[in-house]
């Protein structure tokens, strides 16, 4: 393939992978070298929360299948710490520089670290992402602790917390906002979500402030204490704060990156920092931000596994068709797509439930624990949720891509015969209250101005702009 002999991935999981393995579906026979900080080869995270902890399934047993011959360079156990754009060069942390003529950054994100630093290093006090820190919680819930304490009753919070009470432990969620999963669903939803957990066993804490984490005395956690007063004796906490994106090793190398993600064009080509688009450099999975097509080109950042593997096999199209005169570059316009399960529920979210501020349960009861529920923000459809019913969700991606009007006029199986009941508020918890962040997010500015908020001088947004393809 002209011009893209050289192929280099920075970050070895789900994004990586099927960038990777989409590369030599198209046909690409070229040099493909997998950078990776963690020491195994691509594995899944999901589990971490949900079957590991529980002993369902071991961390041995995670690993993502390759389905077909790669033939990659894997540079596992090694960091990318630096990128020269001008000369197409990667810097690793053994020294090694490798040069590319198409890179894919898929560095994705990692645990928020508990704001204390002297108690965040207490023998108990976890933070839940990788696979030894799943492998690590296994073998402390086997010694059966007294509680755990869980801190953030966002998707990780609460999965942890269900695998806890699967396996009869004890355990208390601790959330600063009103309702468990208020962020990714709003409270509206997470008040039925709140009472499924306590009929559960889970000892749910919701507006608390977590005012200390006690050390026992011998370096070990031995409380968690509250701001009103309240002690909770644990020896293992889990805190369970959201993410930060892997993005400071860009420092420097000219690219527009912030905690909203690594700013792409809707192609999943990156921004520079003086407004325009690098053609062999693209981006995709939890790291990124791009400006979807189907909510008007607002900046979105999503942390989705489907989403990941969806938005790597579009960048790795690009990064071999923008070598062609007649390519023709598409934008990445998927539906954020997201599952969850827990206490028993499936949770299925499609589209940006955060941006709404309006639902209607549209099938079934949030009491019943099987429904289906319709976002809407200014009376256009957003997003959709379906608890207990995952394949009801399908039926909502039309009217979602065409931002139909909300609340919407559907033809669906009324499962209990009641009466539809009108739309009430989302209820979202204010920017910066919930302990945890939605999991799909618009980050980005206005449609009238999309580069605004990513800090471009205004004579630079035009050029951006323009690049845009469609
Ligand atoms: C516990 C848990 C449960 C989840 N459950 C669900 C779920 O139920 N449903 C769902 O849709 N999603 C779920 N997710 C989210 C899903 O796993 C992510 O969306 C997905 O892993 C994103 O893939 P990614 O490749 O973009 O990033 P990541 O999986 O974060 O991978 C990025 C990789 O890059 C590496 N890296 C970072 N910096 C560097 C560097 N400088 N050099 C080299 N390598 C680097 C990282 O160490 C990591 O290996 C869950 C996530 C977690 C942690």
């Amino acid at each position: 393939m002209s011009g893209v002999e050289r192929v280099v991935i920075v970050g070895a999981s789900v994004a990586g992978l099927h960038a990777a393995d989409e590369l030599r579906a198209q046909g690409y026979v070229g040099a493909l070298t997998l950078v990776g900080d963690e020491p195994h080869l691509p594995y899944d995270r999901p589990p971490l929360s949900k079957a590991v902890p529980a002993g369902r399934l071991k961390v041995g047993h995670l690993q993502l299948p390759q389905v077909r011959e790669l033939d990659v360079t894997w540079r596992l156990g090694v960091a990318a710490v630096g990128l020269d754009r001008a000369k197409r060069t990667l810097l690793l942390s053994d020294g090694a520089h490798v040069e590319f003529d198409r890179l894919l950054i898929a560095t994705g994100v990692r645990a928020r670290p508990w704001p204390n630093p002297t108690e965040a290093v207490l023998e108990g006090v976890k933070t839940l992402r990788t696979q030894e820190d799943a492998a690590d919680l296994y073998t402390r819930l086997q010694a059966r602790p007294r509680r755990v304490v869980v801190i953030g009753a966002g998707f990780i919070g609460s999965e942890l917390a269900s695998a806890c009470r699967d396996i009869d432990i004890d355990v208390t969620l601790i959330e600063r906002s009103r309702q468990p999963l208020g962020n990714a669903l709003g409270e509206s939803v997470g008040s039925a979500i709140a009472a499924r957990q306590r009929r559960c066993g889970v000892d749910l804490r919701l507006k608390a402030a977590v005012k200390a984490i006690d050390d026992d005395g011998t370096g070990r956690v031995g409380q968690v204490r509250l701001a009103d007063g309240d002690c909770i004796e644990t020896d293992i906490v889990v805190t369970a704060l959201g993410s930060q994106r892997n993005i400071e090793w860009l420092d420097g190398a000219g690219l527009v990156t912030d905690q909203a993600g690594i700013a792409c064009d809707a192609t999943m080509r990156v921004f520079t920092s003086d407004g325009v688009i690098d053609d062999a450099i693209y981006a995709a999975g939890d790291v990124v931000r791009w400006p979807h097509p189907v909510f008007r080109r607002k900046f979105i950042a999503v942390e989705h596994w489907g989403t990941a593997v969806a938005m790597a096999r579009h960048a790795a199209r690009g990064m071999l068709g923008s070598a062609r005169v007649e390519w023709v570059p598409k934008a990445f316009d998927e539906l954020p797509c997201f599952w969850s399960n827990q206490f028993g529920l499936n949770i299925k979210s499609m589209g940006v439930p955060r941006f709404a501020d309006s639902i209607v349960v549209t099938q079934g009861s949030l009491e019943g624990r099987r429904c289906v529920i319709a976002y809407g923000r200014d009376g256009h459809t957003v997003g959709a949720v379906a608890i207990n019913a995952p394949r009801e969700l399908q039926g909502y991606e039309s009217l979602i891509r065409r931002l139909a009007p909300f609340p919407p006029d559907l033809n669906v199986p009324d499962w209990d015969g009641q009466a539809r009941p009108a739309p009430v508020p989302a209820r979202f918890p204010a920017a910066g209250l919930a302990t945890h962040e939605a999991p799909a997010m618009v980050v980005g500015p206005a449609p009238a101005d999309p580069l605004a908020a990513l800090g471009f001088p205004h004579s630079h947004r035009r050029r951006a702009i323009d690049k845009e393809p469609g």
